[in-house]
């Protein structure tokens, strides 16, 4: 299966480009995300742009739909949110979505670089997520702006087997030439992470293979791991994703059959997801690697209740990982609903719904020193 070699533009006219998410996005460190453009030339097979669920115009992979205002309507947005208080918490999400920011729609239009020299002039922090190594191309502006407030880079892998991502994901650079990006941006001085996500069921899953992906995200200089299974939307996305397995790998048919059952959001079976997880957990914890972006990371972009609310997402994640109960997902929304910083509460913080003995002496932690070291070790896996 080989990306098609036309790709058409459609120019259009964006009413806005910020996107203001509900509350902190505990993966990203986000509460605002943008997309420049739509569609994705990448066309990695497994993507579920693709799907009938996210309406993406024309034919995905083939269709690339261009907001060509995004400069100016960016402006605005921005010269609005600076005169505002409290200014947003956490980084701006630069890509993501249905659409890569440095597809190579970017080399014509140059987008993301105009709205970086934007982000950098009004001193925003920002998080770019991305599988092209063209985002080296704004390594000046990205370091600009690390230096004036703070700017991370993540990349996608599935896997970092040149080969097998030369079939799943045809328009993208090798993850080789993407690892070796990676090493120049962090000798920069530039944080980057990634997000092994999704990862292939029985084509990039094995344990080897996921130890050599932290091997090598080690190698270069990556800080964290988040990690994640694929999902096969019924329609568009899985029938896209079946033909390359005809193709290519027509043995795990059957396999890809008793995982994959037809779930509305495209979910493989819990036994299949929990089993890769543990693997992943395991691994990570013997090369002490984070999987999720570690508080350094953020620290000094987030308010106190944003920084309880991360941490206690994240502490969520990490003992479901291993399978066990946790209030804090509860607690952690409850206190997203809050109007009022944690620490002018005056009185029990047990009066929050979902809050209690043992969760409000991990918030105090954090109100007092910034840190929780439960959190830590569960994080850093010591
Ligand atoms: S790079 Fe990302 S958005 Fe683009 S096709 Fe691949 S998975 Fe989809």
């Amino acid at each position: 299966m080989k990306s098609r070699p036309y790709v058409a533009i459609h120019e259009v006219i964006a009413k806005s480009i910020l996107r203001k998410q509900k509350k902190i996005e505990s993966w990203f460190l986000s509460s605002y995300g943008m997309n420049l453009y739509r569609g994705c030339a990448h066309n990695c097979v497994y993507c579920d742009g693709r799907s009938e669920k996210y309406q993406v115009d024309g034919e995905f992979g083939c269709d690339v739909t261009v907001k060509i205002n995004a400069v100016d309507v960016l402006r605005r947005e921005l010269e609005r949110i600076k005169k505002r208080s409290p200014q947003p918490s956490g980084y701006i999400m630069v890509g993501g979505g249905v659409g890569d920011s440095y597809q190579p729609v970017e080399q014509t239009y140059q987008l993301t670089r105009k709205t970086l020299k934007l982000l950098s002039d009004h001193e925003f922090p920002i998080h770019i997520l991305t599988k092209s190594i063209l985002v080296q191309r704004d390594i000046d502006l990205i370091t600009t702006i690390n230096k004036k407030r703070k700017a991370l880079v993540s990349f996608s892998f599935s896997t970092v087997d040149d080969t097998i991502s030369e079939r799943l994901e045809p328009g993208v650079p090798p993850p080789s030439k993407r690892l070796e990006t990676i090493a120049t941006l962090t000798d920069a001085g530039i944080p980057c992470g990634i997000f092994l996500l999704p990862i292939i069921p029985f084509i990039s899953d094995s344990p080897q293979r996921i130890e050599e992906s932290i091997q090598q995200a080690k190698k270069h200089g990556v800080e964290f791991i988040v990690f994640g299974g694929m999902t096969l939307k019924e329609g568009k996305q899985k029938d896209y994703f079946y033909a390359l397995l005809e193709q290519y790998y027509p043995e795990l048919l059957t396999e890809y059959n008793i995982i994959y059952r037809g779930d509305t959001w495209g979910n493989a079976t819990k036994e299949y997801y929990d089993s890769i997880r543990r693997t992943f957990d395991l691994l990570r914890k013997k090369y002490h690697m984070p999987c999720r972006i570690p508080p350094h990371l953020y620290d000094d972009l987030v308010t106190e209740n944003d920084r309880v609310i991360v941490i206690l997402e994240h502490i969520d994640y990490l003992l479901k990982l291993q399978r066990r109960k946790s209030p804090y997902g509860y607690a952690a929304y409850s206190i997203s609903r809050l109007s009022t910083p944690l620490s002018s509460m005056t009185g029990d913080l047990q009066q929050i719904k979902g809050v209690g003995r043992v969760t409000e002496r991990l918030i105090r932690e954090i109100l007092t020193t910034g840190r929780c070291s439960y959190y830590e070790t569960l994080l850093f896996g010591r």
